[in-house]
């Protein structure tokens, strides 16, 4: 192999190489789909104040509440609209659409 061919085919090799580095925490953090749905009575949701129904949330707790914020308006749910439950990637479970914690980031406004 020639010196310059050598070259070109090591900074192919370090290309591709960190081309996968940088794409495993991509692939890592979006990960298979959570199958186990967040209780409000588990220790962790229930510090974080998670309640089913956002209606359901104690205002005099959380008296920044709205009941317009839920999960389905949060940045952290990605599922689908019409079904039951979505995963929540700060909780990694599914959570219901209209449920709501204290970790409520909205979503940011199409530009
Ligand atoms: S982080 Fe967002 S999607 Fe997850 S439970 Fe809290 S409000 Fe819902």
């Amino acid at each position: 192999m020639q010196t310059r061919e050598r070259r070109t085919f090591l900074l192919q090799v370090i290309a591709g190489t960190t081309a996968l580095t940088t794409q495993v925490p991509a692939l890592a953090a979006d990960g298979p789909r959570p199958t186990v749905a967040v209780k409000e009575s588990d220790a962790y949701p229930k510090s974080m104040g998670f309640r089913l129904k956002t209606e359901d949330v104690d205002k005099a707790k959380y008296p920044r509440h709205d009941v317009k914020q839920r999960c389905s308006e949060c940045q952290l749910y990605s599922g689908e609209k019409g079904e039951e439950q979505g995963p929540c990637s700060f909780f990694k479970r599914l959570v219901p659409p209209d449920g709501w914690c204290r970790n409520f980031k909205p979503r940011k406004a199409a530009a």
